[in-house]
C-alpha cells in the first residue's frame, strides 16, 4: 500500500492541490498538522485536507486559530495571520480543527505535529530530541511536522543518525526505527520553494521524499490581496 504524507499546508491551496495530484495513486493520506495559518485559503484547505486524510493531527497554528493555544507563542506575522484566519474560519472548519487529536496512530505509524513529548509545540531538530522521542515511544515509525524542513532520524546502536533526505530519496524502516518529517507543503523553509511531501510504501517498508512545483506567484498574490502580511507571501518565492 502507498500512503501519502502531508504536513504544514498553511492555507496554501495552490501547493496542496499540486501535492495531492502527485499523491493521486495513494490508498491513504496522513496529515501532520498546520492545515491553516499564513495563507489565504483556510476553509478550502481544511475542506480538502478533511476530505482526503485518513488521519490528521493538530498543529500549533490550527490550535491558535481555534482558540486552543495562546497567540503569545507566535511572532507578529504569524499572530496577525492567525487573527485573520480566526475571523474567517467557517463552522465546519472550526468543528473539524477543534476535534482533531494532538497525536494519534494510523496502523503502525505514530503521528504528531511537534514531538511525542510536546505534541503541538516542540521543533524536533536535534539528535538529543530524537533520542528522547525514541525513548518515549515504542512505535517503529514516528511521523512529525512543524519545522517545515524534511528530516529523518534513524535509530542506530550508538544513537540516532540525522539524515536530510533528498528529492527522490527513499529511507527504509525495515530494520531501524525512524522519525520522519516530510517538510512543508505550503511554507517550505529549507531554501527550496517547491512544495514538499513524502510517500510511504508499506510493502517495501520505506519512505520516499519528494518535491513538486506549484504556482508560487498565485499563492503569494492571494496572500497580499487578502491583506495578510506581505512577508508571508514573499517568503514563498524563496522557501525560507
Ligand atoms: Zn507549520
Amino acid at each position: 500500500m502507498k500512503v501519502g504524507l502531508i504536513s504544514d499546508i498553511h492555507s496554501n491551496l495552490h501547493a496542496l492541490e499540486a501535492v495531492l495530484e502527485e499523491l493521486d495513486g495513494c490508498e491513504e493520506i496522513l496529515c501532520l498538522g498546520d492545515v491553516v495559518g499564513y495563507g489565504a485559503y483556510p476553509n478550502e484547505c481544511v475542506k480538502m485536507a478533511k476530505g482526503v486524510s485518513k488521519a490528521c493531527v493538530l498543529g500549533n497554528h490550527d490550535a491558535a486559530c481555534v482558540g486552543l493555544l495562546s497567540l503569545g507563542w507566535f511572532n507578529p506575522y504569524a499572530a496577525s495571520a492567525a487573527r485573520w484566519t480566526m475571523d474567517r474560519l467557517d463552522n465546519g472548519s472550526l468543528a473539524y480543527l477543534r476535534n482533531i487529536p494532538r497525536s494519534t496512530h494510523s496502523g503502525i505509524f505514530f503521528m504528531t505535529h511537534g514531538s511525542p513529548r510536546e505534541p503541538t509545540t516542540e521543533y524536533l531538530r536535534e539528535v538529543s530530541q530524537a533520542r528522547a522521542s525514541f525513548d518515549l515511544c515504542d512505535d517503529r515509525v514516528i511521523l512529525v511536522g512543524h519545522t517545515h524542513v524534511p528530516l529523518v532520524f534513524m535509530e542506530r546502536d550508538d544513537g540516532p543518525e540525522r539524515i536530510r533526505p533528498k528529492d527522490g530519496e527513499w529511507i527504509s524502516y525495515r530494520r531501524r526505527r525512524v522519525i520522519y518529517n516530510p517538510g512543508g507543503v505550503g511554507q517550505p523553509r529549507d531554501g527550496d520553494p517547491r512544495a514538499a511531501y513524502a510517500m510511504i510504501d508499506t510493502d517495501e517498508e520505506k519512505i520516499g521524499q519528494f518535491r513538486v512545483e506549484y504556482d508560487v506567484e498565485a499563492a503569494r498574490d492571494a496572500i497580499i490581496d487578502a491583506g495578510l502580511p506581505r512577508m508571508l507571501g514573499d517568503r514563498l518565492t524563496t522557501g525560507r
